[in-house]
């Protein structure tokens, strides 16, 4: 992608508000400590629904947010500290799994995996300073018998097939699949950057990422959607929306640099920049109507403009970290197979970087301006080579940051099991 084609391509949806995002920006990031605990976090009935209730030690700020892909319902808790999964209900017919994580900031989150045709909304007003949180899910199927006991655990349906049963005595059977985007740039009429001998960026990069994405689908637990398998046009919105559709935690794409200078040569990976999200974000605010389809699936239009921009800037700061993770292990895999442009991860305003919810990053894979890196980028061994090395930093990612209940949780949950046995083994014969 060249300078001057990133203006073309992205100058129509590449919205700099300089003006508007000094007015919406600025919500506070200053990390504080966390003061208060999550005392409790159960189920209880109430009639065909069910609701879910977070006891807190003490009032804290509360906000509640839905995510597409799978669906899910998040709440985030400022100045929380994160409750160990020990604290955390069991899942249940109406929500498969009970999570948390730390979030900027000291805040905790917990999010609800929801089985499919489970609506929410919060009984407990987002945006207010509470001690208490309640959300009703709605549209699940209770147990037949669960007032017998009406006890969280009778409305756990054993036979749900969405409970997450001991899956680390099993792993890759029943585990959920790590989904990868792989967009191979431009297409169609947008031919992206041309080589001197001829080639086009739009022809070797989809072929990088058909390789890519075919060494994904070997790797058990990993599957990978193109964005586009063919010489076609997609706006780089379509793209976002085709990775978020196919419930994708990673997206890639995949791009041969150009610049006037022939000399110059190797890759270099970029994720998105805090300006760029700033003046996304602003862009959101100011397009009510395409922010719905951004925030995958986050309503934004009952929340106040303040608020809004609170939740999208903490969802995307978040996601620009976990992209330059990944980005960084990318570049370390590249590194080995092939010169790199830049050491370091670039950072930049890239609009098919702007998912907010999908940990996202822009690979050049060589210089298409230089004539040794086009033939590169032309020779099939190569071009597997390259598509290899992407393979390697995302999988590696992956390891190191098990999303839950895929395969590499149930590897690691596996492995600790084998190590503790061990231990336990050896201690026994001493
Ligand atoms: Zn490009």
């Amino acid at each position: 992608m060249t300078k001057a084609t990133l203006g073309r391509v992205l100058g129509a949806v590449l919205i700099v508000l300089g003006t508007m995002s000094s007015a919406v920006s600025a919500p506070q990031r200053t990390p504080t400590a966390a003061s208060a605990r999550v005392e409790s976090a159960t189920f209880r009935e109430a009639g065909t629904a069910l609701v879910f209730v977070v006891q807190l030690s003490q009032p804290v700020r509360f906000d509640a947010i839905g995510l597409d892909g799978p669906t899910r319902a998040v709440i985030d808790l400022q100045r929380t500290a994160t409750p160990v999964k020990k604290d955390l209900p069991a899942g249940n017919a109406f929500a498969a799994a009970v999570r948390a994580g730390p979030r900027p900031g000291g805040s905790a989150r917990l999010v609800l995996d929801l089985a499919p045709d489970v609506r929410w909304r919060t009984l407990t007003k987002a945006g207010t300073v509470v001690d208490r949180i309640e959300l009703e899910l709605t549209g699940g199927t209770v147990a037949a018998n669960s007032n017998a006991s009406a006890a969280p655990a009778a409305i756990t349906a054993a036979r749900d097939p969405l409970k997450p049963v001991d899956l680390a005595h099993d792993p890759g059977k029943k585990a959920r699949q790590v989904v990868i985007a792989v967009d191979a740039g431009h297409g169609g009429q947008d031919s992206g950057a041309i080589g001197h001998g001829g080639t086009y960026e739009k022809n070797v990069v989809l072929e990088i990422a058909r390789r890519l994405a075919a060494r994904i689908d070997q790797e058990p637990g990993m599957r990978a959607v193109l964005t586009r398998d063919g010489d076609y046009f997609l706006t780089l919105r379509q793209r976002i929306k085709r990775a978020r559709e196919a419930g994708a935690m990673m997206f890639v794409s995949v791009h041969a640099d150009s610049v006037r200078d022939p000399q110059v040569s190797g890759s270099s990976v970029y994720v998105l920049s805090e300006k760029g999200a700033t003046d996304e974000q602003a862009r959101w605010l100011a397009d009510r109507e395409n922010a719905a389809d951004l925030m995958g699936g986050v309503s934004l239009d009952d929340k106040d403009p303040v608020l809004a921009s609170v939740l999208v800037d903490l969802t995307q700061s978040a996601q620009i970290g976990y992209s330059m993770q990944a980005a960084e292990r990318v570049l370390a895999s590249l590194r080995e197979v092939h010169e790199v442009h830049r050491p370091r991860v670039q950072q930049a305003g890239f609009v098919v970087l702007k998912s907010p919810d999908i940990p996202s990053m822009l690979v050049e894979t060589a210089f298409i301006s230089n004539a040794s890196d086009e033939r590169k980028l032309t020779d099939p061994a190569r071009q597997g080579e390259i598509a290899t090395a992407i393979f390697n930093g995302v999988h590696r990612y992956f390891v190191e940051h098990p999303p839950e209940g895929s395969r590499f949780a149930l590897e690691r949950a596996e492995a600790r099991r084998v190590a503790n046995a061990e231990e336990r083994r050896k201690a026994g014969a001493l």
